[in-house]
């Protein structure tokens, strides 16, 4: 199937009111231009490098995700045009993107990323870390980002019990904060978890937002 067929499968798979992710990094401009001719404009990359590059080159009125582990001082080359930052972790990112907003006049939505899987390797707040930096009190003075909720990624297992159970605690850590820290703020409503191997499960599990590259470009090759 080709990748505009492999879009509006998954868009009639998913509830309304679930957002879909493209995720195009690796994959060259004609793919991407394909989704967006099928009416697709939200698209997610996790490389500063590559997704300005997609950006000077593609339409402009496609929302540009950045998905990946963003480093303070790469802020600055996404800031002008970033719709969503997915994946913040730290109070010095926070800063820095609030930074660069002000800069180019704008308020930045983020994501607070959350480590929910057992491997050691991703990145991202605990519950404790993320009271914490909700609890600074500095916290108020950025006004160029905007929470808008919460993302993570569950473990690279068949056990679908356990990516459930992972997505789970997504879901309640966003509850919990909603509940304590953004109560009054109807902005703060995202979940952004699943990928391809594991988007249904992530919707069940109450995901507002699926990050979806091979199912819909085919697999990626990396050099
Ligand atoms: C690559 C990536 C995805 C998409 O992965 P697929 O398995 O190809 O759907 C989603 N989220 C993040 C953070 C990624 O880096």
């Amino acid at each position: 199937m080709g990748i505009a067929e492999n879009i509006n499968l998954l868009k009639s798979e998913i509830p309304e009111g679930v957002n879909l992710v493209a995720v195009s990094k690796t994959k060259p401009n004609s793919a991407i231009q394909e989704a967006y001719e099928a009416g697709h404009r939200i698209f997610g990359e996790n490389k500063v490098q590559e997704l300005s590059r997609k950006y000077e080159e593609l339409p402009k009125d496609i929302e540009w995700h950045f998905i990946g582990h963003l480093q303070s001082n790469k802020v600055k080359y996404i800031a002008p045009f970033v719709s969503l930052i997915h994946g913040v972790d730290s109070w010095k990112l926070l800063k820095m993107i609030n930074k660069e907003g002000r800069k180019n006049d704008r308020v930045i939505p983020c994501l607070l990323q959350f480590h929910i899987a057992e491997e050691e390797t991703k990145f991202g707040l605990d519950l404790e870390e993320a009271k914490a930096l909700l609890e600074m009190p500095e916290l108020k003075e950025l006004e160029h980002i905007d929470l808008v909720g919460v993302m993570g990624m569950a473990t690279y297992t068949d056990d679908e019990s356990q990516v459930r159970k992972e997505f789970g605690k997504l879901k309640s850590i966003f509850e919990q904060l909603k509940d304590t820290y953004f109560a009054g703020k109807d902005s703060f409503k995202e979940i952004s978890m699943g990928m391809s191997g594991d988007y249904q499960l992530a919707v069940d599990e109450g995901s507002t937002m699926i990050r979806v590259g091979s199912r819909i470009f085919g697999e990626r090759e990396y050099h």
